[in-house]
């Protein structure tokens, strides 16, 4: 890891050789970044390209959220219902997810954070593509859609994709937005189906199905990846 003061503040950062044609920034937390740039890149030339982004840096790194720390959490809200999280050390791991009770145990063997998010998030994506799959049909009804294959992924920057065979995917974090905000990602990924790009005629579009389009679309930008556990 390398380090580097910009406008006050500590950072540390990454640095991959790839196969891409100039050097990119990724923020990954409000005092860390990484750095992928074109194989032999020199180091001064990384650094020199750090500074001259250090005020976008600075400004848009404090809006990352601080990672959550599982072990700590009490509570779980999915689509507007609050789950109780009980976190156990148990010689076997599982998670039970109790829906009238509204409870969730986390039963893991290494009682540390990251083994509690991986056995937590592998339990959680399976419901996250149900209650995905569920809404999308609920919404296909309503509007006629007809897509594809749908999966889930971990991606930090996108909420969902749309393939141009009708393949959808989406994050499977977004089951822990408001439902309204839920719906409008699968919505504009819906929309998509249709109108690849994103011109005014996609998001005339978008706003019949989501009379919200606009708050919610805002909302997703500025608190989205707050809610994001992992
Ligand atoms: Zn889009």
């Amino acid at each position: 890891m390398n380090q580097i003061e910009l406008n006050n503040i500590i950072f540390t950062y990454s640095i991959e050789a790839k196969k891409v044609r100039s050097i990119r920034l990724k923020l990954v937390s409000p005092t860390s970044f990484s750095i992928s740039c074109p194989k032999f890149t020199p180091e001064l030339i990384i650094k020199k390209f750090i500074i001259s982004n250090a005020d976008w840096i600075t400004k848009h790194s404090s809006k990352i959220p601080k990672p959550k720390n599982i072990l700590d959490l009490k509570s779980l809200t999915i689509l507007d219902r609050q789950y109780q999280l009980l976190c156990l050390k148990t010689q076997k791991d599982s998670v039970l997810i109790f829906e009238s009770e509204q409870k969730i145990y986390a039963n893991i063997s290494i009682f540390s954070e990251s083994h509690a998010k991986k056995i937590l998030e592998k339990k959680l994506r399976i419901m996250a593509l149900k209650l995905i799959k569920g809404e999308l049909r609920h919404l296909s009804n309503m509007f006629s859609f007809k897509y594809n294959r749908v999966t889930v992924r971990n991606q930090s920057s996108r909420y969902g994709s749309c393939s141009s065979r009708g393949n959808l995917n989406f994050n499977w974090q977004i089951i822990f937005f408001p439902t309204e905000k839920f719906r409008h990602i699968l919505l504009h990924e819906l929309t998509h189906l249709e109108i690849k790009n994103h011109s005014k005629t996609f998001w005339n579009q978008l706003s019949l199905y989501d009379p919200n389009c606009k708050q919610n679309n805002l909302w997703l930008k500025n608190e989205g990846t707050k809610h994001f556990i992992v």
